[in-house]
């Protein structure tokens, strides 16, 4: 699984009608997604997504934050993709976010920042498998 890694499009960005601008950044940067579903994370399954930030101050706000309206989960590969996919979507706060990346076009904020992409291949095994079973990965 080193070749994936996996992603949501935050409620802010779907609000605002940016799915479909940040998922042609993703394709053209040569990510192929090999799952993929829009979903409302409810309260409790937000909570458990984010709950290696349970202790830090933003949690609630966090966990307000995602389940406030429908996101789009995907799993994407190429190769090196959880780093390839973090220079995409550039840093946490937007004000940081080089220019070229999904952040930085879309974000608003340091909590409403658009997009979501794993930080290690463990994490984005565990990820992928809490959106999707096995037969949903193509
Ligand atoms: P993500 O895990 O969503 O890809 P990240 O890895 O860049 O983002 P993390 O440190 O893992 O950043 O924080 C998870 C999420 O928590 C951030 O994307 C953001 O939505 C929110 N967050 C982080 N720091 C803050 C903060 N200081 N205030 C409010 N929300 C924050
Ligand atoms: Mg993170």
């Amino acid at each position: 699984m080193t070749n994936r890694t996996f992603t949501m499009i935050k409620p802010d960005a779907t609000e605002k009608g940016s799915t479909g601008g940040i998922l042609e950044m993703i394709n053209a940067a040569g990510f192929r997604i090999v799952a993929m579903k829009m979903t409302h994370l409810s309260k409790e399954k937000a909570g458990q997504f984010y709950e290696v930030h349970k202790e830090r101050p933003f949690y609630g706000e966090l966990v307000e934050f995602m389940s406030r309206g429908p996101i789009t989960a995907a799993i994407l590969e190429k190769e090196n993709a959880v780093e390839e996919f973090r220079n995409l979507i550039g840093a946490t706060n937007p004000a940081n976010a080089a220019e070229g990346t999904i952040r930085k076009k879309y974000a608003s904020s340091i909590g409403e920042n658009a997009v979501h992409g794993s930080d290690s291949d463990e994490n984005a095994a565990i990820e992928g498998a809490f959106f999707f079973s096995k037969l949903e990965q193509f």
